[in-house]
């Protein structure tokens, strides 16, 4: 059975759906069309394969693709408040697809999609799952951003193909989970060279080994390459994914390395984000946060308040700060905090203010700065 603790940390709320489930990967890219949903579902079904319990989320609101894939589409039983996944080819699935009308194009604005990912992660019965693997949109906007600050993300797998433009806009989807503090587990390049079924050569195609070069570069784990593979993509059209029966297609063997990797790394165990190992209240309405290393930390709500990052106390257009800490009151306090994914906490103040999300890098540099004030105020 799935351990829980491994995914509910202190003071975070983890939505009741995803309570049970050990570890959530992100699959993401950095532009569509790069095979990330047929690399998601394969991947999914080989994990289930080697006995994991796996679930599926097709979180690609823009181009929801896995209830075509996974040859399955109707409406979700609904259970009170939740919806009862789907189950194909050993997996459950959730696709936002099973909600939409396929003829109605859908506009997502921000604050909709946002809304929309929060209810599937909130409102979606997995039960015990081993991995719950989330195709995400490609590219990195408000989905990508509500999925890292509501689920606390094992890591993040990057779907690339060899060309350098994709390799460039794949780097970009990188540095965004790295922003948000979730770590990045590695690299596939899909779409690496063509195997002649005929003959054995292999072309490369769209070139070969940029996405290795890539992760080599940014001393990240190399997954893998999957080959353009025609049977994958029929195999998608088709509704019975590639992996669901053995084959002997390049592949089929090349998802099957990259799974048995993948799995010797979560069993190694994988590095964590740098993030507290607790966060309390203190009684004169600070927080204290203890640090992986054991060192602990107060932040005082005054200094966390003056220096609130928010836009309404920082001009998003300048960059400046609109606050003025006279209209500050010495005692503020916090009354209530929250953690936020791996990265942050938001706070709420005495004063009502409870925009603010303060990341744990920027907090420690805040701490820094303050202390390095004080000692200068101090110098003899
Ligand atoms: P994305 O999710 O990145 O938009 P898809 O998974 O929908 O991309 O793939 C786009 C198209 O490319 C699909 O038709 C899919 O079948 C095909 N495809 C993906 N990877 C391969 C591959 N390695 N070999 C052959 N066709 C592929």
């Amino acid at each position: 059975m799935a351990d829980e603790k491994k995914v509910r940390k202190p003071h975070q709320e983890v939505p009741r759906g995803l309570a049970r489930i050990t570890n959530i990967i992100a699959i993401g890219s950095g532009k569509g069309g790069v095979g990330k949903s047929t690399v998601s579902t394969n991947f999914a079904i080989a994990l289930a394969k080697t006995g994991a319990k796996v679930g599926l989320m097709d979180a690609d609101i823009y181009g929801p693709s896995q209830p075509e894939m996974l040859g399955m589409n109707k409406q979700p039983e609904v259970r009170g408040d939740f919806l009862m996944p789907l189950e194909k080819h050993g997996i459950k699935f959730i696709s936002i697809g099973l909600l939409l009308d396929p003829e109605q194009p859908v506009i997502w604005r921000g604050p909709m999609a946002s809304r929309m990912i929060q209810q599937f992660l909130g409102n979606v019965m997995w039960g015990d799952l081993d991995y719950l693997i989330v195709d995400l949109p490609p590219g990195s906007g408000d989905v990508q951003i509500t999925l890292a600050q509501q689920a606390s993300l094992t890591g993040a797998i990057i779907v690339t193909t060899p060309q350098q433009v994709a390799l460039g806009v794949a780097q970009k989807g990188l540095e965004m989970f790295r922003h948000v503090n979730v770590p990045i587990l590695g690299i596939i390049e899909n779409m690496s060279g063509f195997t002649c079924p005929k003959c054995g050569e292999n072309t490369a195609i769209f070139k070969q080994g940029g996405g290795e070069q890539m992760a080599k570069d940014l001393k990240i784990e190399f997954l893998g390459g999957i080959p353009l593979d025609p049977n994958l993509m029929s195999s998608g059209d088709d509704g019975s994914p590639l992996m669901v029966k053995p084959n002997d297609t390049p592949a089929y063997k090349a998802i099957n390395d990259i799974t048995n990797k993948f799995k010797e790394m979560m069993a190694k165990g994988v590095e964590k984000a740098y993030e507290p190992s607790d966060i309390q209240k203190t009684g004169d309405g600070a927080i204290e946060i203890t640090w992986p290393d054991g060192k602990k930390e107060i932040f005082k709500a005054y200094d966390m308040r003056v220096n609130c990052p928010c836009a309404v106390c920082i001009s998003e257009e300048t960059g400046e700060r609109t606050l003025d800490p006279k209209s500050i009151p010495l005692d503020i306090s916090i009354g209530a905090f929250q953690r936020i994914g791996n990265y942050a906490v938001s706070v709420v103040f005495s004063d009502g203010h409870e925009t603010g999300i303060y990341k744990f890098d920027k907090l420690s540099e805040l701490q820094k700065k303050q202390k390095d004030a004080a000692d200068s105020t101090f110098e003899v």
